[in-house]
């Protein structure tokens, strides 16, 4: 019998990317080799350039008067916004700027006002930022639910989907680890979701500049994420929402439609959940960071960095002293990489790779304590964390370096 079923057209495949060229496009590129990207990433020329045009140009205050100063940065703010949503599939929602993922996982924890029988699913992954501001709940008495790891450092689903039930109103969960890379399996997450009722808040934080992240194919309600990890300016992030839910953690000017002696009328849209002057350069540079993403193809950025840290996990990997704390499932990993070298603490090991190789990595126990606990990590890892900026020579390099260290 004939199959019948229709399937989606291939979308058209785009050249590979100059990624050589690519890095001239970063003016920091010298003779360091930068692997602190997980904590920020650098920028390249069109992000500064949007950022120094604003300053130099039109510099002048947004949604307030009429004169053409104002007009043009309304308008360049505005646009970035739609810029930032249409680059994660999200201009049916609300695309507010925020300072970071921080803030942004803040504001959704203080703004969806919690009851005590409400339960909050949540991983052993986390980052504190989206933790804390779930533990500071327990206080109204809502029950934080953790979820453990498999032993490949995947998410354990099949405790998850045991967590679940009519009383969880929220499930709170990274998409990609800042210690293991594990990326977690979002759109099936969704799927219990919705059959339970619960809305689903994702800390993307790691993933929108590393992997394409689809707000409508992952079905989530909430995305946070930073614009200093996506090569845009320091200072910004983004609250993402599908449907504008939530009290403004924030009130006074530029929030408001109108206001009479007793109350007020919330403006529409993103400008509800900004209340005074925004970082409009650090805006509009963010806008500037997600065309320039755009122009690579996430897809691409993918690919690429899959690459390049399948090969350092697996060079690191057969030295004898290190020991991995990396997701073991290739297809479910970000780069990330989290190690330690026996008889060396993860600062000395930063400090010896900056002194003596110029080479830049974290160390510490990475803003995930519990985590850190759970990995038997209690005093933390060196962690390399890759960008599509990093090449094949400086990957050999660092592998070679650490074999050095090791005396093997
Ligand atoms: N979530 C994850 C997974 C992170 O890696 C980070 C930062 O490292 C954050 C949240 C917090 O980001 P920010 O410091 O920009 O608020």
């Amino acid at each position: 019998v004939e199959d019948r079923v229709t399937q989606e057209p291939e979308p058209e495949k785009t050249p590979e990317p100059d990624w050589d060229a690519l890095r001239g496009e970063f003016p920091m590129m010298g003779d360091l080799m930068y692997f602190d990207n997980g904590a920020t990433t650098w920028s390249p020329e069109c992000v500064l350039a949007a950022t120094d045009e604003f300053e130099r140009e039109y510099r002048a205050n947004v949604g307030r008067g009429v004169h053409r100063l104002t007009r043009i940065a309304t308008q360049k703010y505005w646009h970035a916004h739609e810029k930032v949503a249409e680059f994660i599939n999200g201009s049916a929602g609300t695309t507010v700027f925020v300072k970071n993922t921080t803030e942004a996982v803040n504001t959704i924890a203080r703004g969806l006002s919690f009851k005590e029988v409400d339960v909050i699913v949540t991983t052993i992954l986390e980052h504190h930022s989206n933790l804390l501001p779930w533990r500071a709940l327990e206080a109204k008495g809502v029950t934080l639910r953790i979820i453990g790891l498999n032993d490949d450092l995947t998410l354990n689903m099949d405790e998850f989907e045991a967590a679940m039930d009519p009383s969880v109103r929220l499930v709170a969960v990274t998409h990609a680890s800042n210690v293991t890379g594990t990326i977690t399996p979002i759109a099936e997450i969704s799927r219990l979701c919705k059959k339970y009722g619960s809305l689903l808040a994702v800390d993307a934080a790691q993933s929108v500049p590393r992997m394409p992240v689809d707000v409508e194919k992952l079905g989530v309600d909430f995305l946070s994420f930073s614009g200093h990890k996506m090569f845009g300016p320091m200072g910004t992030g983004v609250l993402w929402m599908r449907e504008p839910i939530l009290e403004p953690l924030l009130l006074g000017g530029g929030m408001v439609e109108s206001v009479t002696e007793d109350g007020y009328v919330p403006a529409e849209g993103y400008h509800k959940y900004e209340a005074g002057t925004p970082n409009v350069s650090g805006g509009i540079g963010l806008g500037a960071a997600v065309e320039f993403l755009s122009g690579i193809v996430m897809d691409h950025i993918e690919a690429h960095e899959r690459k390049l840290t399948d090969m350092l996990i697996d060079g690191l990997a057969a030295i004898p002293g290190v020991t991995l704390y990396c997701c073991r499932d290739k297809t479910q990993r970000i780069g990330v990489v989290s190690f330690t070298v026996e008889g060396f603490a993860p600062h000395e090991i930063a400090e010896w790779l900056d002194d003596e190789h110029g080479i830049e990595i974290r160390s510490g126990l990475h803003c995930a304590e519990p985590l850190m606990q759970y990995l038997s990590a209690e005093k933390g890892t060196a962690r390399a964390c890759i960008s599509f900026y990093n090449t094949e020579s400086e990957v050999n390099t660092f592998i070679a370096v650490i074999r050095e260290l090791t005396g093997n």
